[in-house]
């Protein structure tokens, strides 16, 4: 770190960006506290911290805590309520996240991107298609590798390419994408952001550093970021599924970015609208970084999805198989039953919330069978009957979901697992569930 203005950090809240943090301020030089209410020295981690010469205030938040500290680095989870966080903004102490950090080591260029939905997908296809048109690039953030650390890493030919949450947002001062991404902006997360406007400005926060010669490109397709834009002083640069726009948009079953055709949506691997509207962003965030067309014609011809997320795993006996154990809840998996025009078979059910599954309904007319398992088997199974579905089967788990899908398909069907509730009831995670599918999957052959 060159030119750090500050005295001395408090790192507030470890976990792997705090520590991540605090390894960086201290091989800066930098005197550093650290505050964690559930950290303890029986954590070789914690452990090495305090030998290399952080200072521990372990167990509680005592507001001594910020006696002579002139800067806080906050972990994205915890919250503004935090009483640590108040005090600090009593005084008027800035309070950033580990991507500001990120944002002052890293020399090359940024890609940023934001959005209630998508980001996962938009990033991991912005840094693959840099990554096959021979462009540098490393991918850090909400996914994978913490931000500090890769940034530790980089030179000024890599492209930085970061996922970012709205909590990290909050947490930056000078942070400056040269390419910003906004995806959409759902009413998610209210219960950390109060309000939608809140939620709303903590995305904004993605352009607001940014100058003349920097980016930001946007869904020209949603309201709520038209509206809002308007204050950016980067060029705007729209994708739309909709309409022809100057960006990147789809006109007769071709994708465009400018005018320059870059592919056949049929050629496209990734299936569902929703995954269109990712694919048309990271097309023009990747182009405007440098990739070529070629590099992203072999990603989207290519690309089976994100690990759960309608991820295609596989066409065996005319059968396509895809995993979307992600979809926890039914707004997910509607649109995943969306994304097919052929007859389906759905594996769904899991931990029961209290909800029904009628607003499944509507989405059913071309589910031919319904395979249902988990604390909402009966409450799913209701709702196919409701929709008309003759074929309904319960079983123990996804595995035996899996068998039995086979067993009710035909040639030419598709068969998803998109559970429309979270996995808790019998699986530790919503990856677990998806392995144990794709394991399953893979068995049947
Ligand atoms: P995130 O990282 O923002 O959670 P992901 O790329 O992991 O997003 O996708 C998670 C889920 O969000 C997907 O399974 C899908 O149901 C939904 N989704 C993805 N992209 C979009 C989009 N552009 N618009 C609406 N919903 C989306």
């Amino acid at each position: 770190l060159q030119q750090f203005p500050y005295r001395r950090v408090l790192v507030l809240g470890l976990a792997k960006s705090g520590t991540a943090a605090a390894d960086l301020l201290l091989d800066s030089g930098i005197p550093v506290r650290i505050n964690d209410w559930k950290a303890t020295k029986e954590d070789p981690a914690v452990r090495s911290l305090e030998e290399r010469g952080a200072e521990l205030i372990l167990g509680s938040h005592p507001s001594s805590a910020l006696d002579g500290i002139d800067l806080v680095v906050k972990n994205p989870g915890i919250p503004y309520e935090n009483p640590m966080v108040e005090a600090a903004m009593e005084k008027d102490i800035p309070i950033i996240t580990e991507i500001e950090l990120a944002g002052m080591l890293h020399e090359g260029p940024v890609v940023a991107i934001t959005g209630s939905n998508g980001k996962t997908t938009t990033t991991t296809l912005i840094d693959a298609m840099l990554d096959a048109s021979e462009c540098r690039s490393r991918i850090a953030g909400n996914i994978g590798e913490v931000a500090v650390e890769v940034a530790r890493e980089t030179t000024h030919d890599d492209t930085l390419v970061v996922e970012l949450s709205s909590f990290q947002l909050l947490g930056i001062e000078s942070f400056r994408p040269n390419i910003s991404v906004l995806l959409n902006i759902f009413e998610a997360h209210l219960d950390y952001h109060k309000t939608l406007e809140n939620y709303q400005e903590a995305k904004a926060r993605i352009f607001m550093n940014q100058s003349e010669g920097d980016f930001l490109v946007y869904n020209a397709d949603d309201p709520v970021i038209e509206r809002f834009i308007g204050n950016a002083n980067g060029t705007l640069v729209p994708f739309s599924v909709t309409r022809k726009v100057e960006g990147a948009y789809v006109e007769g079953g071709t994708v465009y970015f400018n005018d320059e055709p870059i592919l056949e949506r049929s050629e496209i691997v990734l299936v569902g609208d929703h995954n269109l509207e990712n694919i048309l962003a990271a097309i023009a965030a990747s182009k405007l970084a440098g990739a070529s067309t070629e590099g992203i014609r072999n990603i989207l011809t290519t690309f089976t999805g994100v690990p759960h997320r309608l991820q295609f795993v596989s066409k065996f006996n005319d059968r396509l198989f895809y995993n979307d154990s992600k979809a926890t809840n039914i707004l997910a998996t509607s649109k995943a039953l969306r994304a097919f025009e052929q007859p389906v078979i759905l594996l769904a059910g899991g931990l029961d919330r209290g909800n029904g599954f009628d607003e499944l309904i509507p989405y059913l007319d071309h589910v031919k069978a319904l395979v249902v398992f988990g604390e909402t088997a009966e409450k799913i199974k209701d709702a196919g009957r409701k929709a008309g579905i003759d074929t309904i089967e319960k079983v123990d788990n996804v595995e035996q979901a899996a068998l039995m899908s086979y067993k009710l398909s035909e040639a030419g069907d598709v068969i998803l697992l998109s559970p429309a509730c979270a996995s808790w009831d019998q699986y530790k995670t919503f990856e677990d569930r998806g392995h144990m599918f794709v394991q399953a999957v893979h068995k049947l052959k």
